[in-house]
């Protein structure tokens, strides 16, 4: 079992390196964000009450978030190992993961954190909102808001792993494949 939290601020690219990821390592990936918005594309009574929080870059309710998280690792119990992408966000996420993995005797093994600078993101989301029409990167406002939050909220989250001995930082600027090639070698220092 291997388990890894891809942890960054908004744009730095989690979601493409969990892609590459999961393959190369045959992994489930665990992405709240992209399990908030199929939610909210069903209409779901969840995905409805998490639209409120995302449409102003605010954070769903811990609660809300690892209810959904539980979910969906029962779902998932065949996996070889998840790749938690934008979660945990905030220490009592961390903190419910870390009790939620234990009744499973599968710890997270490794964070790695992917570093880029404040400016590079707000480019990154702009351009990513023109592509991917998600409304919280249309907005320069919004996505203040949301760097904001995870410079309050979820930065805590490293000192959490670093506190485990189980944080890693990867510059998350230049080439793709060079980032996702850093990324592999921390993983396989540890698997
Ligand atoms: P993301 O796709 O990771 O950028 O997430 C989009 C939005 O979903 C965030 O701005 C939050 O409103 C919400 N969200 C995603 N993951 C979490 C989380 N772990 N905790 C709280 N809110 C989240």
């Amino acid at each position: 079992m291997l388990n890894i939290v891809l942890f960054g601020p908004p744009g730095a690219g989690k979601g493409t390196q969990s892609a590459n990821l999961i393959k190369k390592y045959n992994l489930n990936h665990i992405s709240t964000g992209d399990l908030f918005r199929k939610h909210l594309s069903e209409g779901s009574e969840l995905g409805k009450l998490a639209q409120q929080y995302m449409n102003e870059g605010n954070l769903v309710p811990d609660k809300v978030v690892i209810g959904m998280v539980e979910d969906h690792l029962d779902q998932n119990t065949e996996a070889k190992g998840y790749i938690f992408d934008g979660f945990p966000r905030t220490v009592a996420q961390a903190e419910a993961l870390d009790r939620v993995l234990q009744k499973r005797d599968t710890p997270i093994n490794l964070m790695m954190a992917l570093e880029v600078p404040e400016d590079e993101l707000r480019v990154r989301l702009l351009e990513r909102g023109k592509i991917s029409g998600r409304p919280d990167d249309q907005n320069v406002e919004k996505i203040n808001n949301r760097i904001k939050v995870y410079i309050n909220e979820t930065m805590p989250v490293a000192d959490y792993y670093k506190k485990q001995n189980k944080f890693v930082a990867v510059n998350g600027v230049g080439e793709i494949n060079h980032i996702f090639q850093n990324l592999c070698h921390e993983i396989d220092s540890v698997n």
